[in-house]
């Protein structure tokens, strides 16, 4: 076979190799949208990206050479993957989020690096030679932008889930944040419009550029809080694919391009489903302004009424119909398993058990989803929160596990409440309410929750475990 033939075998083989990893990554990503096909879904993206970087390195050519630096390459790739198989390896479920923040930030960061790395080299021959345009340098540009946005707004939504950085409401941060974006895209048209005999002549600006977008990715990010957070994170995440994306029209490189599409379309049909969900608009996530903005209360009001372990048992066995809300604490006390022993046993007794799923219960989009598939429940028992709220009023016992926010009536009454106008699952409204957690600990949200002093709602402390394992003893006693 002489060069030529090998050349351009190398070339069919890498575009071959591309539509079948995009293939992968499309079917992965509809065997994510289940829990049930999810890890299958998982490792068919994984073959189609471990597909699409070893069809690269062996056969991607420049000017007829092939990649050169495969030593940093390589390298690099065993560092990350095995500092990511270590994190991954050691994270407790309920970290997720965070971490899922931070891989995201690494995308935008990596997306941002190939815009600066490339920026320099454009030139007008290079533009006349390999049949650059315009678009691609505006695509350069825009991957500067947007992925360093993700990468910064990412580590601060990373810090706030972590629980290290707080806050920050300034009243004027709409204003600061629409400008911060004004001056961004006057700079970007300057750039495009600037005659130059190269692009090294205005690196100063993309550095400009790159601190800009810091700035703004920290700012818009700061003030969100509270219950707000799922919109921000799947706002970052499709911010992180569109930026890939750029480098995948950069180079051509069909695999790079599907997967950022994948990437930045779910993560924006996601992030109107939240923004639909918590009631809140896309603009007002892009400038960082949310909820009520007001300070909410905080301080503890009247007094709770607590319920034993028995008599929580008898009142959910002689009911007809039992809803269970389950939250974040459920998922901190792995207490999925025997929550769902509990619902077989009333089901048994001839009691109907729902499970009411609000969107941002739990710290990651689909939590609960996820986390009753894997204690076996039937889909069918999981109700959204819009289709379960009209039937409370003819539920016998409402039973909040371990959740708190999406269950709290401060985002109907209170206006100055940072959930205000988030749609909630209305507990208040069930004949009866059973609350069990360790304490009167707050939600996410930090702020008072008037449901438990609600004179329908009886209080069954402890952790949410070891109290379902007590009631599944007693309810089998009966
Ligand atoms: P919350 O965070 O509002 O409340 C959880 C409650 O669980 C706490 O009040 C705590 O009370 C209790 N708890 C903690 N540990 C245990 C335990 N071991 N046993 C029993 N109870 C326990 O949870 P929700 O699910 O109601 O709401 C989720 C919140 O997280 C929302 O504000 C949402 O916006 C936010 N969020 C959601 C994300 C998502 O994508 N889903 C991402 C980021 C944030 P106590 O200490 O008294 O036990």
């Amino acid at each position: 076979m002489n060069e030529l033939s090998l050349f351009s075998v190398g070339i069919s083989i890498l575009e071959i190799t591309y539509i079948i990893a995009s293939v992968l990554f499309i079917l992965g990503l509809k065997m994510l949208s289940h829990p049930l096909t999810a890890r299958r879904g998982n490792i068919y993206a994984a073959i189609g990206m471990i597909m699409a970087i070893v069809a690269t390195i062996l056969f991607h050519q420049k000017e007829g050479k092939p990649i050169g630096n495969i030593g940093l390459i390589i390298g690099a790739i065993v560092v990350g993957t095995i500092i990511g198989w270590v994190i991954a390896k050691r994270v407790r479920m309920t970290a997720m989020p965070q971490l899922v923040s931070f891989f995201n930030g690494m995308g935008g960061a990596a997306a941002a690096l190939i815009s600066m790395m490339e920026f320099p080299h454009v030139s007008p021959e290079l533009i006349a030679e390999s049949g650059m345009s315009n678009g691609h340098v505006l695509a350069i540009l825009l991957g500067l932008v947007i992925g360093t946005v993700s990468w910064a707004g990412s580590m601060i939504a990373f810090g706030k889930l972590d629980g290290w950085i707080g806050d920050l409401r300034v009243k004027a941060m709409k204003f600061v944040n629409l400008t911060i974006l004004a001056v961004i895209v006057v700079l970007v048209a300057y750039i495009m419009t600037r005659d130059v005999q190269a692009a090294s002549e205005l690196t100063t600006f993309i550095y400009i550029i790159f601190a800009i977008a810091v700035v703004y990715g920290v700012l818009f990010v700061m003030p969100i809080g509270g219950a707000d957070m799922p919109v921000v994170i799947s706002l970052l995440n499709s911010f992180t694919g569109v930026a890939a994306a750029m480098g995948g029209f950069l180079y051509n490189n069909q695999a790079m391009l599907t997967g950022g599409i994948l990437v930045g379309s779910a993560g924006t049909i996601l992030t109107v489903l939240m923004c639909r969900a918590m009631n809140r608009s896309l603009l007002n996530v892009i400038v960082g302004v949310f909820g009520g903005g007001g300070k909410a209360n905080t301080e503890e009001a009247g007094t709770v009424k607590e319920i034993t372990v028995s008599d929580a048992a008898v009142l959910l066995s002689y009911s007809k119909k039992v809803v269970i809300v389950p939250g974040y604490g459920l998922a901190v006390a792995q207490a999925q398993h025997i929550c769902h022993e509990l619902d077989k046993l009333l089901e048994e007794k001839g009691v109907e058990v729902k499970y009411a799923i609000h969107p941002v219960a739990g710290r990651m989009p689909g939590h609960m989803n996820v986390l009753l598939a894997e204690a076996d429940v039937p889909y069918e028992q999981l109700v959204e929160s819009d289709e379960v709220n009209p039937d409370l009023p003819n539920t016998d016992v409402l039973v909040v596990i371990g959740a708190n926010d999406v269950v709290n009536p401060a985002a109907e009454d209170d206006p100055s409440s940072p959930i205000y106008g988030m749609p909630i699952i209305k507990a208040r409204d069930a004949r009866n309410i059973i609350v069990m957690k360790r304490g009167m600990g707050k939600g996410y949200a930090a702020i008072e929750n008037m449901l438990f002093f609600n004179s329908k709602t009886r209080m069954l402390f402890g952790d949410a475990k070891g109290t379902l394992q007590n009631l599944v003893n007693e309810v089998k006693a009966l």
